[in-house]
């Protein structure tokens, strides 16, 4: 079966400036697709282009293996960065506005309860909550039950709570069948959520695969911080006559305490306490996305 989406060769030019250079990746059915990258990396403007909001300067979309036609704007759900609501209307009667737009849309009762806002349809649009206010703004990109649903940094803003509600009810969406493009800033959502995701980069794509399989490709091991007070000199020390038990480029240090990653994290520990580092302050992790970002590029995608 044809992949719902495929972007052949896509490229963006604004003047001198090349804001997508040459992309292409699929994306298969059913599955939640991240699409990540710092500030400025050609990820609006990719999704923008697949949208229909913006024309290439070159290179095509394809949807369901064929060139995209009127039928993609009735299957496909958007849920905008920002969209302005009429203050004035009510939740509910916004949904409906918006349901009205399209032919023959399904009832509306499995959206609410999908977005969670049976609550708040009587109450207006400007006295609901930035978490509410998300939850609205995809019940809105669900009306017309879309096959595709495009979500672009839909938990920018949010307290952890609300952040995690909104990755409930995306995995909600997902097991209904649908496919959701996610752009996001932030890594534990890619890898809670995305089962694929592409990394781009001043407008190319640095890593596309599955989070997991990147990972264990190109990032295992795990990343360590010490207290300096256990015993800086000594770690210092270590680290310099041990170069290979650490990951080169990957150690960062602040006023209190120092980060490393190792692959070899028992050769790594036995090492310390033989030079007579006190670890008793050690926090370990599963190196993850961001570190694999940070290695590839030399920058944080949150910067
Ligand atoms: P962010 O995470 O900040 O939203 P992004 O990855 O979505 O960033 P884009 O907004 O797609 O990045 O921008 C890619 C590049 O294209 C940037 O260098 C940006 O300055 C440039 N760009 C985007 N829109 C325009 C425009 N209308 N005119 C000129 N340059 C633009």
């Amino acid at each position: 079966m044809a992949p719902i989406l495929e972007v052949r060769n896509l490229v963006k030019k604004y003047g001198d400036i090349v804001a997508v250079d040459g992309i292409s990746f699929q994306i298969p059915r059913g599955v939640c697709f991240g699409l990540l990258g710092p500030n400025g990396a050609g990820k609006t403007t990719t999704v923008e282009i697949i949208e229909g909001v913006l024309a290439p300067t070159s290179g095509g979309i394809y949807y369901k293996g064929e060139k995209k036609t009127g039928r993609f704007k009735q299957e496909v759900g958007i849920q905008f960065q920002s969209t302005a609501l009429f203050h004035l209307l009510s939740v509910g009667e916004t949904l409906e506005t918006f349901r009205n737009l399209y032919k023959d849309p399904p009832p509306i009762r499995k959206v609410i309860s999908t977005c969670r806002i049976e609550d708040i349809l009587e109450r207006r649009n400007d006295k609901i909550s930035g978490g509410q206010r998300q939850r609205l703004l995809l019940a809105i990109a669900l009306v017309n039950d879309p096959d595709l649903v495009f979500l672009d940094e839909p938990t920018t803003g949010l307290d952890p709570q609300a952040r995690r509600h909104l990755w409930a009810i995306v995995e909600d969406i997902r097991s209904q069948g649908k496919t959701v493009v996610l752009t996001t800033h932030y890594m534990e959502e890619a890898q809670k959520l995305c089962d694929e995701i592409v990394i781009m980069d001043e407008g190319k794509i640095l890593l596309n695969g599955a989070p997991q399989a990147l990972l264990r490709e190109h990032c295992s091991g795990v990343a360590a911080t010490l207290p300096k007070d256990g015993g800086w000199e000594r770690i210092k020390r270590v680290m310099d006559e041990n170069p290979a038990l650490f990951e080169r480029g990957n150690t960062f240090e602040n006023h209190n305490s120092v980060e490393f990653h190792t692959r070899n994290v028992n050769g790594c520990m036995r090492a310390l306490l033989d030079a007579g580092a006190d670890l008793s302050g050690i926090a370990l992790r599963s190196r993850n996305l961001e570190d694999l970002f940070l290695e590839k590029t030399g920058h944080r995608l949150r910067n």
